[in-house]
């Protein structure tokens, strides 16, 4: 089976803090900042870099916030 590496990309200005997105990955790639953004609420950030780029963050953020890219890995 090929193996994938992902990565995404989070713009934090438009998350809203739900944190549906925590819940759904399944390798604990994201996790609560210790900042807010510019509305106040306190965004979620890439805390290691085990993204297998499934997509389930992308697909569960009600906001459109994650970006996800894929690569395939030889
Ligand atoms: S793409 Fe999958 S593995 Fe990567 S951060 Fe999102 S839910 Fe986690
Ligand atoms: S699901 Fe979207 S809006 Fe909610 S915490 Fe994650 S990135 Fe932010």
């Amino acid at each position: 089976m090929a193996k994938f590496k992902g990565e995404i990309v989070i713009n934090t200005e438009r998350c809203k803090g739900c944190y549906v997105c925590m819940t759904a990955c399944p390798q604990g790639v994201i996790r609560v900042s210790s900042q807010v953004n510019s509305k106040g609420y306190t965004y979620v950030e890439i805390g290691n870099d085990q993204c297998i780029g499934c997509a389930n963050c992308a697909v569960v953020c009600p906001d459109g916030v994650i970006t996800v890219y894929k690569a395939k890995v030889e």
